[in-house]
């Protein structure tokens, strides 16, 4: 075969094939710009949902006996007009259904339990069946049988409610009352990791109930799709364990290419605690500090103004900020 027959050759059968890759490298591309857009929809939704507790933040502070519903309401339609606005469909019906059924479960994480705020099925007044977000009952936080006859119940605190299987008596009180009788409780570290694991658990175990029961339901919806438990990070337990916040569970929104969307997203609202890093400006350039760190406290000052609170380094980093020499947070 001669050289030019070759180079038709070339032509007529690999260029198609050029061409289909780059048409779907595009896709790719755009696809990929898609679910980051998605993904940052909700972040802010998730945000100002956030902002809202925390500017609530004395309703849900320890021993606070005022009725959070109000307030978890209002989070949770902050929540949903801000994916509204951001998808711009906050005047049809159809397609506000539409973004609902793509955050089918939200977890509202308190002090002293957690609230699934997910999709139900129910029968209306005319009798046919509507599906909605509901409230579902508040769950505590509560952890294995300690010493064979003490049943705990956390808090995201140091706060414990403890019940004795063998004398039937209730306690109640911070964890290190108890160390003499639970081992567990002599250190934090111990006690920590009891703690992270029972709150953890209790809302893996409530969630994993909630999928079987929404992918039961929801052949009553052609929104609804098929519901998976999601694969969430450690750090990010640690982080969503940390504080008053909510917890929101996203998929289905139409791609273009590949695997379907799913993201989840936290917004811890800072009540409990003050966030472990401190982020400020010196000498105009931004940088972040443990909260314990004696150069910031010596130099910059508590609360000088213009300082921000982290719950992470990571965070602070992403933001922009540089890491303290002297602490290394
Ligand atoms: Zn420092």
């Amino acid at each position: 075969m001669k050289l030019t027959s070759f180079a038709i050759l070339f032509i007529v059968i690999i260029l198609p094939f050029l061409f289909i890759t780059g048409h779907q490298l595009t896709i790719i591309n755009e696809d990929t710009m898609l679910r980051a857009y998605y993904d940052s929809v909700i972040d802010n939704a998730v945000q100002d949902a956030a902002f809202v507790i925390s500017q609530n933040a004395k309703n849900f502070s320890y021993g606070s006996k005022s009725d959070t519903s109000a307030v978890k309401e209002l989070a949770v339609q902050t929540f949903f007009d801000s994916l509204y606005h951001s998808f711009n469909v906050h005047e049809n019906p159809a397609s506000m259904t539409r973004v609902q059924f793509c955050a089918p479960v939200l977890i509202f994480i308190e002090e002293d339990g957690f609230s699934l705020y997910a999709i139900n099925s129910y029968l209306n007044e005319k009798n046919y069946t509507v599906m909605k977000h509901c409230w579902f009952p508040k769950k505590h936080y509560i952890g294995e049988l300690l010493e064979e006859r003490y049943s705990v119940r956390y808090t995201l605190g140091n706060r414990v409610y403890v019940f004795d299987t063998v004398t039937s008596l209730f306690m109640e009180g911070e964890y290190t009352e108890f160390k003499d009788d639970i081992s567990f409780f002599a250190s934090r570290e111990s006690f920590e990791v009891l703690r992270n694991n029972a709150i953890r658990q209790s809302i893996e175990r409530e969630f994993a109930l909630y999928i079987r029961k929404y992918n039961n339901l929801r052949h009553k919806s052609n929104f609804a799709l098929e519901l998976q438990f999601p694969v969430i990070d450690d750090e990010d337990w640690v982080r969503a364990l940390n504080d008053v916040g909510l917890l929101v569970f996203a998929q289905g929104f139409p791609v273009l290419y590949g695997q379907k969307y799913e993201h989840y997203a936290l917004g811890g609202a800072r009540v409990i605690r003050k966030a472990p890093i401190v982020g400020y400006k010196y000498y105009d350039q931004p940088y972040y500090c443990r909260t314990s760190c004696n150069f910031y406290s010596d130099i910059i000052g508590e609360d000088s103004g213009n300082t921000i609170y982290f719950t992470h380094s990571v965070e602070a980093a992403k933001n922009g900020y540089y890491p303290c020499p002297y602490c290394r947070p």
